[in-house]
């Protein structure tokens, strides 16, 4: 924990202003309501801040390598000056600071107390959000009182349309401006409205503010431009003891919303929508809609707060990532709170993240397949022009489906291909998704029509790709020169999670097929130019996928992994992380070469990135024997460095299926809190949204044992001694149930009219409730 972070229920709260942390409270502090992400940047934009105003599926490209996540233009920036001077905290006096994160209501407060070289003390109040209700809105409002005199005050603002994304370009220290200046309206009109363009494509955004001063006042208003950026300043007599309150109201829209023609009048209707019910009425609208979110989604921890509240955080990130009703653009490995790895989406949304949205929220499950399925004909294209037939998905994807990685261009201009690519298992990541959204859900309309393409395509690019690395008689395929998830080893072959998902991806589709009705049999065929003759070919290429013997019920991570150098995790650091067991390695070197170094060196060693083998035990339990599981992870436990921040939370789980519950817990506690605690010290460059995902996965199918087995809900608790109770909600085919579960007994909370199958103890019971109101069962 953060020296200055105090926990309260629903809340993050720092009671110090801390220079060094500005970038890091950024992050933190970030509001996303699903289709924008604000940066959590102090009100005055100290210097060192990193702004970022981010819009879900907004990528340009313009001079980069690749497409990237358009940074837009800022405009929450305000400021108060006192006889001249104009308070920041990084400069002025503080007398006292608190800003904390409400995620009940979705907003960020600030309060403190400036103290001028003059002696003036003066208090600004600030509440920042962005709406839940309607999604293009937000406001930040200031009350300010002067303490212990009267006299004119000044607040200045700025909205700077000069903003710079930094992630897409040839070198880091470059970056790139994504949009083009439409142009500002008159400046002696009330409203502020700008409209930018984006360069390679062409698409409007209308953002537009107002500045309003509430009481009898009659401010004098000046707006002063200077290149791209337009300040704004309002004058007030004030008086001691008297708070002033000044709100900018803001709306931000795009021509995907609304036609270009009607954009400006769409945006403008909005913030006057806004000016007319008011900052608190407009707020609560927000907080009403989120209210809802949270009782579909949000999990209770009794008896542990720490633990309660981390996990408030993991599951407050991910209620405003994920559109309800739309699929044009997926989730990004940082969410909407930086523009690091490009704003891209990775397998991380399909396995990380996917499960979170499936228990709560089965729309946005449905629209994150739905992306994949907009941009397969990208991912086909992509297949076809690497020699391969069916999909590949690109490994970084932007909003349209293309390859979003950057490559290394070195000194001489010739450009080295990153080995990430070689992680085809991606292909079956998403296949996999599929299969699981369909036992989730049962929809197999939207499986047939939306979905079997996805996965027929990945079996013609499987059968394509061993074909081209075994030998034309080959009665036992191998899968050659990939890489499995765990990335510090590269060109291997049969990586053992790679084979086997793929493996189970032909089985499953086969058996879908098999048990399909005719009508809907027809309907795959007819949709994917399949024959019967092909479908039959397709499962013995599955079935010839190699699956290499286990080593004393170890999983091996691939081909001569076991041969190489075995090197074990004997010690953590004071963070919980693995420290690298060979201490020499990198020593003296700058971090990020020392991280080189550690990485080359990891390559010769049995140590891994991430959870690679052990991820199967969470993902597939069920086709493994206790023995296996037990086995596996404990083999892997000793030599995972959780160089990623996927790897803890989805540990735990394993842990869990292991029966090695301290671990689990200890586990669960660094993937929990990597942002909150800043674990991984990267927090500053965007938080961690697939560790969000393997958070709640971790409780939810690990701590509450929660799991859809077919028919039937499956609980096996293991909650930590300290847990009195979890409580989740849970969308089981339809279903809005909602579950409390203690060491004893499990109680259900059953809709109006329904039935549901719970297997606890081992015993399956069928709950009814045939009344019209919802009816609280007990299982002991
Ligand atoms: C991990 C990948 C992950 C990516 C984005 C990397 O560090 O190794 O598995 O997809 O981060 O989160």
């Amino acid at each position: 924990m953060t020296q200055s972070m105090i926990h309260l229920r629903n809340q993050v709260v720092f009671d110090r202003f801390e220079p060094d942390q500005l970038n890091q409270r950024e992050s933190l502090l970030t509001l996303s309501n699903t289709y924008l992400g604000l940066r959590g940047v102090e009100d005055e934009d100290p210097a060192g801040s990193l702004p970022g105003l981010y819009i879900a599926g907004l990528f340009d490209k313009s001079e980069c390598l690749v497409p990237e996540i358009v940074n837009f233009p800022a405009f929450l920036q305000m400021s108060v000056e006192v006889d001249g001077s104009v308070l920041n905290p990084a400069e002025t006096k503080i007398e006292s600071y608190e800003r904390r994160l409400d995620m009940e209501r979705a907003a960020v407060h600030r309060t403190i107390v400036y103290c001028t070289n003059a002696g003036r003390r003066i208090r600004v109040d600030s509440i920042r959000y962005v709406s839940f209700a309607d999604q293009h809105c937000g406001a930040i409002q200031w009350v300010v009182t002067p303490l212990n005199f009267s006299g004119t005050l000044r607040i200045h603002t700025a909205f700077d349309a000069s903003r710079l994304s930094r992630e897409g370009s040839y070198h880091y220290d470059e970056a790139v401006k994504h949009y083009t200046l439409g142009g500002f309206n008159d400046q002696y009109e009330e409203n502020l409205t700008c409209r930018v363009i984006l360069r390679d494509t062409g698409l409007p955004v209308d953002l537009a503010t107002c500045l309003v001063v509430s009481g009898n006042h009659a401010p004098l208003r000046q707006r002063r431009l200077r290149g791209e950026v337009m300040r704004e300043q309002v004058e007030l007599p004030a008086q001691e003891d008297v708070p002033l309150t000044v709100t900018k109201y803001f709306v931000v829209a795009d021509g995907r919303s609304f036609a270009p023609a009607t954009l400006r009048q769409e945006v403008v209707a909005r913030l006057e929508r806004m000016k007319a019910a008011g900052f608190d009425e407009e707020w609560s609208r927000s907080a009403a809609q989120l209210q809802h979110r949270w009782q579909g989604a949000g999990i209770v921890i009794e008896g542990d707060e720490q633990a309660d509240l981390a996990v408030r955080f993991n599951i407050f990130q991910l209620l405003g990532l994920g559109h309800e009703t739309r699929s044009d653009f997926s989730i990004g490995a940082k969410g909407l709170t930086n523009e690091r790895y490009g704003g891209h989406y990775f397998w991380d949304t399909e396995i990380y993240l996917l499960p979170f949205y499936l228990h709560t929220a089965p729309g946005v499950a449905r629209n994150l397949l739905d992306f994949r399925a907009r941009t397969l004909d990208r991912a086909k294209t992509r297949a076809r022009a690497a020699g391969f037939e069916g999909c590949l998905w690109p490994w970084q994807s932007d909003s349209v489906g293309e390859e979003g990685i950057r490559n290394i261009v070195r000194a001489d201009g010739t450009i080295h291909v990153r080995e990430i690519l070689e992680q085809y298992h991606i292909v079956s990541d998403v296949a996999y998704a599929c299969l699981e959204h369909l036992r989730y859900t049962g929809d197999t309309a939207f499986f047939v029509t939306r979905l079997s393409p996805l996965i027929v395509e990945a079996l013609r690019f499987w059968r394509s790709f061993l074909r081209a690395c075994n030998p034309p008689n080959a009665s036992q395929y191998h899968l050659r020169s990939i890489m499995g998830p765990d990335e510090y080893h590269r060109h291997v072959d049969d990586n053992y999670y790679t084979n086997f998902l793929t493996k189970l991806i032909f089985r499953q589709f086969a058996e879908f097929y098999r048990n399909a009705t005719p009508k809907q049999q027809f309907d795959v065929r007819r949709l994917n130019a399949l024959t019967d003759v092909e479908i039959e070919e397709l499962t013995r290429v599955g079935e010839g996928i190699h699956l290499p013997e286990l080593r004393a019920n170890v999983i091996e991570q691939f081909a001569g992994y076991f041969q190489l150098l075995d090197l074990t995790v004997a010690a953590t650091n004071e963070r919980g992380l693995p420290v690298y067991p060979a201490g020499d390695v990198g020593r003296g070197l700058p971090q990020t070469e020392q991280e080189d170094a550690l990485q080359a060196h990891a390559t010769t060693t049995q140590l891994i990135k991430q959870a690679d083998a052990v991820l199967l035990l969470v993902l597939v339990p069920d086709q493994f024997t206790p023995e296996i599981i037990r086995a596996s992870y404990d083999y892997y436990s000793r030599r995972t460095l959780h160089f990623s921040s996927l790897s803890p939370g989805t540990c735990a789980l394993a842990a869990l299926r292991a029966g090695r519950q301290e671990e689990a817990e200890r586990l669960f506690f660094l993937g929990s809190r990597m942002d909150l605690d800043d674990i991984k010290k990267e927090t500053a460059n965007g938080l961690h949204t697939a560790c969000h995902g393997a958070t709640y996965r971790a409780v939810v199918e690990g701590f509450a044992g929660v799991r859809i087995t077919p028919g039937q809900v499956s609980i096996e608790p293991s909650l930590p001694v300290t847990w009195r109770a979890v409580e989740l909600p849970l969308i089981y085919r339809g279903l809005q149930l909602r579950l409390r579960i203690t060491a004893q007994e499990v109680t259900v909370t059953l809709p109006a009219r329904s039935e549901v199958a719970i297997r606890y103890r081992g015993r399956t019971t069928v709950l009814r409730n045939p009344t019209e109101l919802p009816d609280v069962q007990r299982l002991a």
